[in-house]
C-alpha cells in the first residue's frame, strides 16, 4: 500500500509542480500583459496631453489609474525624456527600460510596463506604469490551495484504490504466505489455499495448490515407502534374529555334537584299550598255559595240569562272554535285541548265579547273600537266559567293585505293582560318583577309567543289563554313594502269577546244572541220532554224547536220517537244518508225517529269530545254535529226554563280529586239546578245511556261487564246532556274498578265511 500510495503521491506532486509552474508563468504573463495593455490605453489617451504639453491633463489621465488598487506609480514622459505628469509614489527616477514583451517584473513583487505614445506615426512621448503583484499573489495562493485540495483528494482516491488493490492482490498473497508457513511448521500437506482470488493470482493459487497436491502425494508416497521400509526392516530384523537364534542353536548343537563326538572318541579309545586288555589277558592265559602243556619235556603234575586246563577253560569262557556282550550291544544298536519268554523259575536262576559267583566272592573274602523280600512265585514268564545274564552282570560288578564286606541279593514281588519282580543287588564297594550314575548305562562308558584299569571291564555290561530289564518289561536303576556302596535295582515283568506256587525261603544250594563245563549229566543207554553233513560236527557231538553214556548213531543228510530212524528208533534226534540231498526241514517234516513223536532238536548256524520259527514250524521241539556248546547240549538233551517241561529250549545264539583278520596271532581251537579224541576231530577238520579252501578258491575264480555258498556254509558250521570262532564269522560272510553273487566280496572274504586258516595252530599231540 505504501508503495502504491507513495508512487501515486509522487506522480501527483510532479503533476502539481508542473501545473503550478505553468500557472505561475501564465498568471505572471497575464499580469504583465494586463499592465502593458493598460499602458497602451493610457498611451492612446495621452496623445493630446503630450501634444499639448498639458501636464494637468496628463495628471488627470494618470489619476484615472487609481481605481486599480495594484497601481503604484505612473509617469508620462515627453520626447525630450522629461516627465510631463506623474502619479503615485515616485520611486524610480531612472528612465524607463523597454522590454520586448512590453512589461518587466521587478523581483516578484512589482511589475512595470513602458509604452510609446504615438499619434499617427509620430512618437510623442512615453508612458510608464508600475504596479504591485498583490492580486497575482492572491491568485497564486488560491491556486496553491486548490492544488493542495486536489492533491489530498487524489491521495484519498489513491488510498481507496490501494486498499481495494490490496484486497485483490495482497490478501491472496498473504494467505499463500500463511499457508506456506503453516505447512512448513506443521508439515501438514492437506491444507489448501482458498480459491477466492482472480486472474493471475487465481492461477498462482491453483499452481500453489497443485504444487501442494504433488508434495502431498510425494509425501504420502515417501511415508508409504518409509512404512514399507520400516515393515521390511522389522521383518528383516525378525528374520535376522531368527537366523541368529537358529545359528546359535546350531552352534550349541554343533558344540554338543562336538563334545559328544569327542566323548565318543575318548570312549572309543578307552574302549579299545580296555578291549585289547580284556581280550589279551585271557588269550595270554590260554596261549601261555597251552604252551606249557604242549611242551613234552616239562614235567607237570596232574594237579597242575588240571589247574592249567581250568585256567585255559576260564579264559576261553571269558572270551566267549566278551564276544557275547559285543554281539548283544550290536544287536541292541541294530534294534534286533530279541527275547524269548518261557516259563522259568526265578529262584533257580538266582541260585545258579549265586553258586557260580560265590567262588569269586569267596576268593576276594566277600560274603554273598541271597534273601527274599517277599514270597516268590515258583514260575514266571520271562527269558531265563537274559535274566541270568542280567544277574551275572550285576552281581559280577558288585564283586568286582567291592574290596570287603557283603554282596546282597534280595528278590521279591513289588507289592504296589502287580506282576513285577524286583531283584536288588547291593554291595559295600567303592560306589559311583553322582554325575556318573546315568553315564554308566551307556555302552562303553565307565565311571572312571582309572578305576576301570584297576578293575578291568569293557563298560558294556550295564548297557546290556538295562536293555534286558527294559525288554523284560521293567527298569534298571541305581543308587550309590562313593565309598559306601551301590544298590542296583532290576525289575522285570513276570506275566500273570495267579495260582503259582509261592516260595518262602531262598535256595542257597549249588544246582547241578550250574557246575559249568564239568557236566555231570548222563543218559546211559539213550539212543540219539546225530544228523549233520559236517563230519567234524558229527564226530564232536558224537564224542560228547558217547561220553555222557548215550548210544549214538549218525547220518550225513536228511534221507539217511529217515532210514536210520526207521532202523534204530532213536529217542532223540539232533538235526542239522542245512544239508545236501535232503535238508533238516524236509527231513523233520517227513519224520513227523511218518509219526515220529520223539524230540527233534534243530541245529542251525543262523541265530536269528525267524530261523527258530522255521524250525518249530517244520516240527522241531527245540533248537540249538552252532557252534554247539557241550554243557548246554547235554542239558537240553537231558531235559528233552526226561520230558522236563520248559517249553522251547533256546540256547543263546553265539555269533561274533570278529574281524581282526590282520592280526597275526595264532588261532587255537577252543575245544579241549588235551583230550586226544577232541584233538583228533580238530586235526581232521583242519585237514579237510585245507582241501575245501583249495576248492573254494577254484570255484570262486570260476564264479560258481552256488557251490561256493555250500562250501562256506560247511565251513561256518564245522569251523565253529571245531572251536574256531573266527572261521565261523568269516565263512558266514562268504556265504552271504556267494548267495548274493558278489564276486569281489567273495574274493575278499575268501582271502580273509585263508589268512585265518594260516594262523590256525593245532597241537601235534595231546599233552598228558
Ligand atoms: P564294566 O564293569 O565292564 O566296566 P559295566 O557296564 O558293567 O562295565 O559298568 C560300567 C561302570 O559302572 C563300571 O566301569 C564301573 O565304573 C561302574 N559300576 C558298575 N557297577 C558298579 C558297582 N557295583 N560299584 C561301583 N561301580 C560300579
Amino acid at each position: 500500500m505504501l508503495l502504491a500510495c507513495g508512487s501515486a503521491a509522487l506522480a501527483l506532486l510532479l503533476a502539481c509542480v508542473g501545473f503550478a509552474w505553468h500557472s505561475v508563468d501564465t498568471l505572471c504573463d497575464a499580469k504583465g500583459r494586463q499592465l502593458r495593455d493598460r499602458a497602451e490605453i493610457i498611451a492612446f489617451q495621452a496623445g493630446p496631453a503630450l501634444a499639448l504639453r498639458d501636464a494637468e491633463r496628463g495628471r488627470q489621465l494618470l489619476e484615472s489609474l487609481q481605481a486599480d488598487t495594484t497601481m503604484i506609480e505612473a509617469r508620462l514622459y515627453g520626447n525630450d525624456r522629461k516627465t510631463l505628469a506623474t502619479w503615485g509614489e515616485q520611486q524610480s527616477i531612472t528612465a524607463p527600460v523597454y522590454s520586448t514583451k512590453g512589461y518587466r517584473f521587478i523581483g516578484f513583487s512589482e511589475v512595470e510596463a513602458v509604452r510609446n505614445v504615438v499619434v499617427g506615426s509620430q512618437r510623442l512621448g512615453t508612458i510608464y506604469l508600475r504596479a504591485n503583484t498583490s492580486d497575482l499573489q492572491q491568485r497564486l495562493v488560491d491556486f496553491a490551495w486548490i492544488v493542495g485540495y486536489v492533491f489530498v483528494l487524489a491521495m484519498l482516491v489513491v488510498v481507496l484504490f490501494a486498499t481495494r488493490l490490496q484486497r485483490a492482490i495482497s490478501r491472496p498473497i498473504t494467505e499463500l504466505t500463511k499457508v506456506a508457513q503453516e505447512i512448513s511448521i506443521n508439515a501438514d500437506y492437506t491444507i489448501r489455499v482458498d480459491g477466492t482470488a482472480h486472474a493471475e493470482l487465481k492461477t498462482l493459487q491453483d499452481a500453489f495448490n497443485h504444487m501442494l497436491d504433488r508434495v502431498q502425494a510425494s509425501e504420502a508416497a515417501i511415508q508409504q515407502a518409509q512404512n514399507g521400509l520400516e515393515d521390511r526392516v522389522i521383518a528383516r530384523t525378525q528374520e535376522l534374529s531368527k537366523e541368529i537364534r537358529r545359528r546359535q542353536e546350531a552352534q550349541v548343537e554343533l558344540e554338543t555334537a562336538k563334545e559328544a563326538a569327542e566323548a565318543a572318541n575318548r570312549a572309543k579309545t578307552e574302549f579299545l584299550a580296555n578291549m585289547s586288555h580284556e581280550i589279551r589277558t585271557p588269550l595270554n592265559g590260554i596261549m601261555g598255559f597251552t604252551e606249557v602243556l604242549k611242551n613234552e619235556e616239562t614235567e607237570i603234575s596232574s594237579e597242575d595240569r588240571q589247574d592249567y586246563l581250568a585256567t585255559i577253560y576260564r579264559s576261553g569262557a571269558q572270551l566267549v562272554e566278551l564276544i557275547n556282550d559285543i554281539l548283544d550291544v550290536s544287536k541292541i544298536e541294530a534294534g534286533r535285541f530279541e527275547l524269548d519268554r518261557v516259563t522259568c523259575s526265578p529262584q533257580q536262576i538266582i541260585t545258579e548265579v549265586v553258586s557260580v559267583l560265590r567262588v569269586q566272592a569267596k576268593e576276594k573274602g566277600l560274603q554273598l547273600e541271597y534273601k527274599l523280600a517277599s514270597e516268590l512265585p515258583e514260575l514266571i514268564q520271562s527269558d531265563p537266559g537274559r535274566l541270568r545274564q542280567l544277574l551275572m552282570n550285576l552281581v559280577g560288578n558288585a564283586i568286582k567293585f567291592t574290596a570287603e564286606g557283603t554282596i546282597r541279593i534280595v528278590a521279591g514281588m513289588i507289592p504296589s505293582t502287580p506282576d513285577q519282580l524286583q531283584i536288588e543287588v547291593s554291595d559295600t564297594g567303592i560306589g559311583i560318583p553322582r554325575e556318573k550314575l546315568e553315564v554308566i548305562f551307556d555302552p562303553f562308558s565307565q565311571a572312571d577309567s582309572s578305576v576301570t584299569r584297576r578293575f578291568g571291564g569293557t563298560g558294556l555290561g550295564l548297557a546290556i543289563s538295562r536293555k534286558i530289564t527294559e525288554a523284560l518289561g521293567g527298569r534298571l536303576t541305581v543308587q550309590s554313594e562313593v565309598g559306601v556302596g551301590s544298590v542296583f535295582r532290576a525289575t522285570i515283568d513276570t506275566g500273570s502269577v495267579i495260582g503259582q506256587a509261592l516260595i518262602r525261603t531262598p535256595d542257597n544250594s549249588v544246582p547241578a546244572s550250574a557246575s559249568g563245563h564239568q557236566s555231570n549229566i548222563r543218559f546211559p543207554g539213550n539212543r540219539i541220532l546225530i544228523v549233520d553233513d559236517g563230519e567234524t560236527n558229527r564226530k564232536l557231538i558224537q564224542l560228547v554224547l558217547r561220553r555222557a553214556g548215550a548210544e549214538v548213531s549218525t547220518a550225513s543228510d536228511g534221507l539217511q536220517a529217515i532210514h536210520i530212524t526207521e532202523e534204530k528208533k532213536p529217542e532223540l534226534i539232533l538235526m542239522d537244518m542245512q544239508m545236501p540231498v535232503m535238508d533238516g526241514y524236509s527231513a523233520t517234516r517227513e519224520l513227523r508225517s511218518k509219526g515220529f513223536k520223539r524230540p527233534i532238536i534243530a541245529l542251525t548256524a543262523h541265530a536269528m529269530k525267524g530261523d527258530e520259527e522255521k524250525c518249530l514250524q517244520a516240527g522241531c521241539s527245540g533248537y540249538l545254535t552252532k557252534p554247539v556248546d557241550s554243557p548246554q547240549l547235554l542239558e537240553i538233551i537231558a531235559r528233552e529226554l526226561n520230558a522236563i517241561d520248559g517249553g522251547t529250549v533256546v540256547a543263546p545264539p553265539v555269533e561274533s563280529s570278529y574281524s581282526d583278520a590282520s592280526d597275526t596271532d595264532a588261532i587255537y581251537s577252543t575245544l579241549p586239546m588235551d583230550d586226544d579224541e577232541f584233538r583228533e576231530i580238530v586235526v581232521d577238520f583242519v585237514d579237510r578245511m585245507r582241501d575245501k579252501l583249495l576248492e573254494m578258491r577254484s570255484v570262486q575264480s570260476g564264479n560258481s556261487f552256488q557251490r561256493l555258498a555250500q562250501l562256506a556254509h560247511w565251513l561256518k558250521g564245522t569251523g565253529g564246532t571245531a572251536g574256531f570262532a573266527p572261521l565261523l564269522i568269516a565263512a558266514g560272510k562268504l556265504e552271504g556274498a556267494a548267495l548274493a553273487g558278489n564276486s569281489a566280496e567273495c574274493s575278499r572274504h575268501l582271502s580273509e578265511i585263508e589268512q585265518i586258516a594260516e594262523r590256525i595252530v593245532v597241537p601235534r599231540s595231546a599233552v598228558r
